[in-house]
């Protein structure tokens, strides 16, 4: 009998920090599917919530098992659930839909009126077994390489932005360069994009940009980033914007090098309200202006594991580290201090 127990990080309390404990594994009703966890990731979002900045304080109720991507093993499954089998190699979404409301009615689930989200809402997988509904989990073909698997919530946050309009044949400029904006720079130029240009303040970043593929990079420190992407576009203005920084002058220029008729996605999140210029920007361009958010139930899902299959994307250059669950405080550590890309945690250890 395996052990009723794991280990899991835990916010324990409202303040910053977490601690590893040990925690009994999560029950599993008759619709769910227990997970042994492979690897998990960290995201932006657990930095915040590790460091108890300002933007979680309201949202997360310690104590609570943090941490929303994953792949794992099948351990154990609920009564009712017939498609999912132990030991099968899975992934879930983590947004977890009602299926009841006007959006999930209307196939959009990932705008769904009462989502929760696994590892924010409810208990998340940075432990050994984390528990989610049958109907999230996507078996993964075993071809696909486990650390990939790790990495599908932000890499589908990607595909859902590139995707979400043209882009074979488009000139596209991502505006932030960290993970999600490199798997943005991948997958756009394996969908065909005409040419791809990462706008990004960290030289390091810049590097990355280039190394997976980025025709131009350009550094708004260092010189006019809307009037480097309009030479690179022979006056025109990129024909895609995805805005992936958040930074609210990253959102200005996102506008700005947008050409006119173009497509400008939005998924980084403002700290703060900003301020766009109405006229020349979205409506004398008669620009097509959206927002993203997560990835879409499961349409995202099945290009981006065919994308995958495909052998399209090298994730390798985004995964800086791998370090047991144990070693969190490193792990947290070096992000805070912006030394690593994407982490992955291990917490039934590093497998060989
Ligand atoms: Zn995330
Ligand atoms: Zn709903």
């Amino acid at each position: 009998m395996p052990t009723r127990e794991m280990n899991a990080l835990v916010k324990t309390r409202p303040e910053p920090g977490a601690s590893l404990d040990r925690r009994p594994r999560p029950p599993v009703g008759p619709n769910d599917v227990l997970v042994a966890v492979q690897a998990a990731s960290i995201c932006g979002t657990d930095l915040h919530i590790y460091s108890w900045d300002p933007v979680m304080r309201e949202r997360i109720h310690p104590p609570m098992i943090f941490g929303h991507e994953f792949c794992g093993t099948v351990e154990e499954v609920g009564s009712e659930v017939e498609a999912i089998q132990p030991g099968q190699f899975v992934s879930a979404e983590m947004h977890v839909a009602c299926g009841h409301c006007l959006q999930c009615r209307l196939g959009q689930q990932h705008v769904c009126q009462k989502l929760e989200i696994i590892g924010i809402d409810r208990d998340g997988c940075f432990a050994q077994y984390v528990k989610i509904p049958a109907s999230n989990i996507l078996p993964i073909d075993p071809s696909i390489p486990r650390d990939y698997a790790a990495v599908l919530d932000p890499l589908g946050n990607a595909v859902h932005t590139v995707l979400a309009g043209e882009i074979a044949g488009q000139r596209v400029a991502v505006v932030g360069c960290g993970p999600i904006g490199l798997m943005a720079i991948q997958v756009a130029k394996a969908c065909g994009a005409s040419a791809v240009y990462g706008i990004e303040v960290k030289p390091e970043r810049l590097k990355l940009a280039e190394r997976v593929g980025a025709d131009g990079v350009f550094n708004p420190r260092e010189s006019d980033v809307v009037a480097a992407v309009r030479e690179a576009t022979r006056g025109d203005g990129a024909d895609v914007v995805l805005e992936m920084s958040g930074n609210p002058q990253g959102v200005q220029q996102a506008f700005k090098m947008l050409r006119a008729g173009g497509r400008l996605s939005l998924l980084g999140l403002p700290p703060e309200p900003v301020t766009l210029d109405l006229v020349p920007d979205i409506i004398f361009k008669g620009a097509t202006v959206q927002g993203i958010y997560g990835r879409r139930m499961y349409d995202t899902w099945y290009r981006m594991l065919s994308l995958l299959k495909a052998g399209a994307l090298d994730l390798d250059p985004l995964i800086s580290e791998r370090l047991p669950l144990e070693r969190y405080h490193q792990a947290f550590d070096l992000l805070r201090k912006g030394q690593a890309s994407k982490i992955l945690l291990y917490p039934n250890g590093i497998p060989r």
